[in-house]
């Protein structure tokens, strides 16, 4: 008989939609050919959800998520909901709370210089083409974001204002065990980023990422300073596999990393829970300059879904197929519109055809 599994579909707003309908089209098909099937239940997120129930994560898209085993979530925000205060606005009244509600701890981000495509990114030519296959493990729940204590105070409030970097061991642990698992499914070497020579929180980080990596001896472990990994990202990017950080150097680095590709239609995201757990998203926004058009690039949704198939499901192979699915659709020179600078002999096609070619 032939698993199934149950996902939550928050496709959003903007290009969602759009990119959503690829991704779940590859879906079924990589399903058939793995004998896995996959029950879909779409709910309403974001501006959509705004619109439709007055809420941007109205209850029944919470239950939704609840029974589900992950999350497949598009995108979200636009000009028409820019006017409203800031927490009830789609990105802030929908994906913190469901990052807070489901405990995703890591947030995974790929970024990768596809082959054919070098000439997208803003490096020099010959360094571009030494080739970048980032991954980037940043920590999502901790850190000087949410460290207490945090505010303002002295005369009027108004003297000071300070923030507060807290990790305890057992947060960096469980970070550093997710790097150096994913590692040893790539080229087996974690570059840890830190500030020990100046930060308490990162000389705690240095001395558990070592710890941890006394259970993974097969993986190379590096450390950087964040001032130094931000250079040698733009001098030398080939030299990055696991790029494994807290979570504001993570904020940072994985910018910096998707823009060293150049290609904002092409990068996937996971936000992973301790379990199996998981919420899957483009690393791009809603794109409302291009949405309606049915231009947008799904790449980014469809390698989205295929983290899902591989952290949330197990189901490596498939989703290999699918990543190699869109390589080889990019080799093929099938490419939407947003790639073509990269490629002037290439066959420029449509979301749904873009698609197809990956299907096929
Ligand atoms: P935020 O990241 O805060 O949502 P934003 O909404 O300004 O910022 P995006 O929605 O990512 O950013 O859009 C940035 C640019 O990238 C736009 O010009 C958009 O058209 C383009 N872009 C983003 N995603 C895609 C895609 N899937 N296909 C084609 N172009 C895209
Ligand atoms: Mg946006």
């Amino acid at each position: 008989m032939s698993k199934n599994y149950h996902i939550a579909v928050l496709a959003g707003d903007g290009i969602g939609p759009e990119v959503m309908r690829e991704a779940i089209k590859v879906m079924n098909a990589v399903g058939q050919k793995h004998d896995f099937t996959v029950t879909y239940e779409e709910c309403f997120v974001g501006g959509a959800a705004i619109d439709h129930c007055g809420t941007p994560l109205p209850e029944e898209t919470i239950n939704a998520c609840d029974k589900a085993q992950a999350i497949l979530f598009g995108s979200v925000g636009g000009p028409k909901w820019d006017h409203l205060p800031h927490s009830q606005r789609p990105e802030a009244g929908a994906l913190l709370p469901l990052r807070k509600r489901y405990g995703l701890f890591c947030n995974l981000r790929p970024a990768r210089i596809f082959p054919g495509l070098n000439a997208l990114s803003p490096l020099r030519a010959d360094i571009s083409a030494q080739g970048f296959d980032a991954m980037v493990v940043r920590e999502l729940t901790g850190g000087i974001y949410f460290g207490t204590p945090k505010g303002r105070e002295g005369e009027g409030d108004n003297e000071r204002a300070f923030d507060t970097e807290v990790y305890t061991r057992a947060e960096i642990e469980r970070i550093a065990r997710v790097a150096f698992k994913v590692a040893m499914g790539r080229k087996k070497k974690v570059t840890s980023i830190d500030k020990s020579n100046v930060l308490a929180s990162s000389v705690l980080w240095r001395e558990v990422v070592m710890m941890v990596a006394e259970d993974f001896p097969e993986v190379t472990l590096e450390h950087l300073y964040i001032d130094n990994a931000t250079m040698q990202l733009i001098k030398n990017p080939a030299q990055f596999d696991v790029v494994l950080c807290s979570n504001m150097f993570g904020d940072i680095l994985s910018d910096e990393c998707a823009m060293i590709t150049g290609s904002m239609g092409l990068l996937a995201s996971a936000s992973l829970a301790s379990g199996s757990f998981g919420l899957y998203e483009p690393a791009g926004g809603s794109a409302p300059d291009i949405a309606g058009q049915g231009i947008a690039n799904p790449i980014a949704q469809i390698l989205s879904m295929a983290l899902m198939l591989r952290h949330s499901f197990g189901e490596i192979e498939a989703a290999e197929d699918v990543e190699k699915a869109v390589a080889r659709a990019l080799k093929d020179q099938i490419v939407t519109a947003d790639l073509a600078r990269a490629m002037p002999d290439a066959h420029i096609v449509n979301t749904v055809q873009m698609g197809d070619a990956i299907v096929e």
